[in-house]
């Protein structure tokens, strides 16, 4: 029997789980999380309100329902289970621990109360127990947001929607209940470049025109009229469909709706200001594009806003052992191989970028070269696999999460929901634990 580890049930490592365990009928493929819970960013990152995103979880499920595929749930690789302890007892290992520590913004005042992530933001949000104390300071009028991409305008929209519409969301009651006692009327999304560079998708974006309470404004002289002759044709419908959103914005009343996001372009974060320890401003400069770089032009401005959310990107954290790229924050590795029988795929092999269905291109292909190196290597397995760790976890008190526990937790989490909501998260990995004993 071939013996396989996989760290991390996110997209990636259940994708490479389902190809092996399909195609090596031989294996016995076991997956470990640090969380209880599976699915990585399905569950800890989608938008609570994108119900139809996180229906993936339907496909994901399945690789569990397959005999030779087992989940380790609540054993963190580096802490419970050393890197080296599981290359001792598995043939093969594959590393798929995503990428969610936040990018700090690196400019004065960064480090102030009322200052987040948005790592920890959507994690606090939607219910990870690494965030479920984050409580962010969400009492000021204005807030800005850094990043001009999708994380960024889910962050605007969970924050700008009404009680009614995250009704039907899985955004745990505590979150939406601070979000709907903030008392926000400005929201202000900054992008460093202008709309040509912006990595917003068009539908992400049209959703703000259906929002209850919030209007969305752009200054229309940030839109350019046309895209520029040489501009790539494989984002050029995107962009443009974009543009036509943002011309429709620019037309908006600011006065029409109670709170208003503010879209804006070409701007910098230069400082934030401070009050008695608190957020009182941020300081951005302005940027001019020049053959689309953003170039600083010495013209700065003020925002009166009292919390500040980046979201500039992510990066993986390294675990101890394991060969790591530190310039670029991923697990080192050529083509996926990352040394002899260790592989990695998703965002901690390439970056936090690319949505779920890129993730299950490139786990195809990572799976494929484990099975081709697989039927290279002639000699049999010696390695003994779960039934070593399963001492180890014994040993160390370890209590791991199986399937079927899970099952109890996400029946649980069904049960308890109220009104419209899918589930109501457990955020505490206690309240999940003391369900199963
Ligand atoms: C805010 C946000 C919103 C998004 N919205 C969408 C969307 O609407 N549609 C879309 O297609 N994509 C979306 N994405 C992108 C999508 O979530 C990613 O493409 C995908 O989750 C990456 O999968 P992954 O398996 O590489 O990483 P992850 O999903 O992050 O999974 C990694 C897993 O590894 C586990 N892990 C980490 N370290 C360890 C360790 N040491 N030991 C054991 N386990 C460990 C984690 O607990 C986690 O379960 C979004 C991303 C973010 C951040």
């Amino acid at each position: 029997m071939t013996n396989i580890a996989i760290i991390g049930s996110g997209p990636s490592g259940c994708y490479i789980a389902d190809m092996l365990a399909k195609k090596l009928k031989d294996a016995q493929v076991d997956v470990f999380d640090r969380l209880p819970t599976p699915f990585g960013l399905v569950r800890a990152g989608v938008a609570p309100a994108h119900q139809g995103t996180k229906n993936i979880v339907r496909q994901l499920e399945r690789t569990f329902a397959r005999e030779n595929v087992r989940f380790v749930g609540n054993v963190h690789i580096g802490t419970d289970i050393t890197y080296q302890e599981l290359k001792d007892n598995y043939d093969v290992v594959a590393v798929t621990i995503g990428a969610v520590k936040d990018r700090v913004l690196g400019i004065p005042g960064d480090q102030l109360e009322g200052i987040y992530g948005s790592g920890e933001f959507v994690a606090w949000y939607n219910g990870h127990p690494d965030k479920a104390d984050l409580q962010p300071k969400l009492d000021g009028s204005g807030i800005a947001i850094i990043g001009n991409g999708n994380v960024a305008l889910d962050i605007a929209r969970v924050i700008a929607k009404t009680p009614s519409e995250l009704s039907s969301s899985d955004i745990t009651a505590n979150a939406a209940a601070a979000i709907k006692e903030a008392p926000v009327q400005d929201i202000y999304l900054i992008g460093r470049r202008g709309p040509l560079e912006a990595s917003f998708t068009n539908m992400e974006l049209s959703e703000f025109a259906e929002l209850e309470s919030c209007v969305t404004l752009v200054d229309p002289d940030q839109i350019p009229a046309a895209l520029p002759d040489d501009f790539d044709p494989r984002s050029a419908n995107t962009v443009n469909q974009n543009l036509e959103t943002l011309r429709a914005y620019s037309a908006n009343s600011a006065d029409s709706k109670p709170i208003r996001l503010h879209i804006m372009f070409c701007a910098s974060p230069v400082e934030i200001s401070e009050t008695d320890g608190h957020v009182s401003g941020l300081k951005l400069e302005k940027n001019r594009m020049v053959e689309g770089r953003a170039e600083s032009t010495g013209e700065y401005f003020e925002l009166d806003v009292q919390t500040v959310i980046s979201a500039i990107g992510y990066q993986s954290e390294p675990i101890e052992g394991m060969p790591f790229d530190h310039s670029r924050s991923i697990v080192s590795n050529e083509d996926g191989r990352v040394e002899q029988n260790v592989y990695t795929s998703g965002w901690c092999k390439r970056g936090p970028q690319g949505v779920i269905p890129a993730n299950r291109a490139e786990a195809m292909t990572v799976a494929k070269q484990i099975i081709s190196d697989l039927d290279a290597n002639s000699e049999a397995s010696t390695k003994p696999g779960f039934d070593q760790i399963a001492a180890l976890l014994d040993k160390r008190h370890v209590r791991s999460v199986s399937y079927a526990d899970w099952q109890i937790i996400n029946n649980a989490e069904i049960e308890r929901a109220e009104g419209d909501k899918p589930r109501e998260k457990f955020t505490r990995v206690d309240e999940m634990l003391a369900l199963l004993d």
